[in-house]
């Protein structure tokens, strides 16, 4: 949708929702309609090929409004999960379906769904323990408890253990910046060693030891892109009853491309699973997509049943009450962004997007590295390219700082093996060849104007 396009569709929405309020009072206050009303008015997989603006607004007057705002909102979002699902082929047991135990929702963001899975964890480890030792206090387990993650993982997953109230463990990465399964297992064995693990419970003395948890892998880490070996890692986490959350906030996206898939792989062995599609996937923010393979491990963890939320469906099994998901009580309609990106990409077109993007990184890349000042820090898998020039982090920090002040392009840092790192994403729907070359043409300019001072 171009420019102009989106001007005219945007006025004919203003129209549809004056419409809508307009005539809101012939609407009736309650939908007359069967839960599981909306599965079987719409196709079971997103379309190859993208469809027209007016075909998908159609489909909004005859599936939408009936069901507006509820049910449709819960259900447009069971099915729009499943056809997600369906696109990274997540395995069988992520996908809600009609009668499945696990499925997906939609949260704010990736931090959001890296707390709830630690909080569903947690519950279910403090639950595990409290049944066979009743007697052992809720904050008797909690202070023993210990989740493991990656040392290149986002902040995020750090700061989900902070609210959690537990004690997190960073695992140290291989020279690909990723977690492998020996690892973690040295790390466990370690504290096992040392008496904490596994955890025991001795009748009256209370837990004497640290009971594991939760590892959050990371597939596509924010410093690297980076993928945690999750083949090797999931089986660690099986054995030890450890719940293996894999955050893919970045990278998830690219999964759809069957050449990325296998980056996925392990995830069979997970007990929930994010990315945002609002990061690569041409959907506005927010939308960060999230499964779990046991709904009951997340609803057990927050469900909470006040009088005025009860309603006559909530115990037929047929509606997902996506309250008992996620932390606030009130949520957005966000699958209808999913509904329309889909039909009007086609699973082709959103693929063609990835791809272009990546070739676009790999552009960069081969500018870079036929430039013999500066190196490629990391393996360049997506669209992250981490470059920096031969030479101290001092040297580095100049560059960016002169970079960051001429304004024309916009480059965050990181650091790997100690090292000052510049980075350049590839990200905006919009970014073009020409792009690349421009900017590195700018980068080569302001090497050179940096190396000609004197300091250097
Ligand atoms: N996880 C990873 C790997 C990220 O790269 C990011 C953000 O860049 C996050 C989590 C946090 O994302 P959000 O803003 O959706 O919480």
């Amino acid at each position: 949708m171009d420019a102009a396009e989106f001007r005219r569709r945007g006025r004919e929405m203003v129209d549809y929702v004056a419409d809508y309020l307009e005539n809101i009072e012939q609407r009736p206050v309650y939908p007359d309609l069967e839960p599981g009303y909306l599965r079987s008015l719409i196709p079971s997989e997103a379309p190859l090929e993208p469809e027209s603006y007016e075909d998908v607004m159609k489909d909004v007057e005859r599936v939408i409004m009936p069901g507006a705002a509820s049910p449709a909102c819960t259900e447009l979002e069971t099915v729009m999960l499943d056809w997600l699902g369906k696109m990274l082929q997540l395995p069988e047991c992520f996908i809600a379906g009609t009668d499945g135990h696990g499925g997906g929702v939609i949260q704010g963001t990736a931090s959001e769904a890296t707390l709830i899975s630690l909080l569903a964890a947690r519950c279910k480890a403090i639950r595990r323990v409290q049944a066979t030792n009743p007697e052992i206090s809720e904050a008797e387990v909690l202070s023993k408890l210990v989740a493991y993650t990656s040392e290149q993982a986002h902040s995020s997953v750090e700061r989900a253990a902070l609210i959690g109230g537990v004690m997190m463990r960073k695992v140290p990465t291989d020279k690909t910046y990723a977690v492998g399964g020996h690892m973690l297992k040295q790390m466990v064995e370690e504290d096992k060693a040392a008496g904490f693990i596994p955890f025991y419970v001795t009748k009256h003395s209370g837990i004497e030891c640290v009971c594991l948890f939760q590892f959050c892998a990371t597939l596509g880490t924010t410093p690297s892109c980076a993928f945690d070996h999750t083949t090797e890692l999931g089986p660690i986490c099986n054995d030890e009853n450890m719940w293996m959350h894999i955050d893919a906030a970045y990278a998830g996206s690219a999964f759809i491309c069957p050449e990325f898939r296998p980056l996925l792989n392990g995830i069979e062995f997970a007990d929930s699973f994010n990315f945002n599609p609002h990061k690569w996937l041409l959907v506005n923010f927010d939308c960060s997509a999230m499964w779990v393979k046991k709904r009951t491990d997340i609803i057990g963890a927050f469900k909470m049943e006040p009088l005025y939320l009860k309603h006559e469906n909530q115990e037929s099994g047929l509606v997902t009450d996506y309250r008992h998901w996620q932390i606030p009580l009130g949520r957005r309609f966000r699958s209808l962004k999913l509904w329309f990106v889909f039909r009007m990409y086609g699973l082709k077109g959103l693929q063609a997007h990835i791809r272009k993007q990546v070739a676009l990184a790999k552009e960069f890349e081969s500018l870079v590295r036929a430039d013999k000042r500066f190196e490629i820090c990391a393996e360049v898998i997506m669209g992250l390219v981490c470059f920096r020039l031969k030479g101290s982090n001092e040297l580095n920090q100049n560059l960016l700082k002169k970079i960051t002040k001429s304004q024309e392009i916009h480059l965050v840092p990181c650091q790997l093996s100690g090292r000052f790192v510049l980075r350049f994403a590839i990200c905006a729907r919009t970014t073009e060849s020409r792009h690349i070359q421009q900017a590195w043409r700018h980068i080569t300019q302001l090497t050179f104007e940096l190396l000609q001072e004197p300091s250097h």
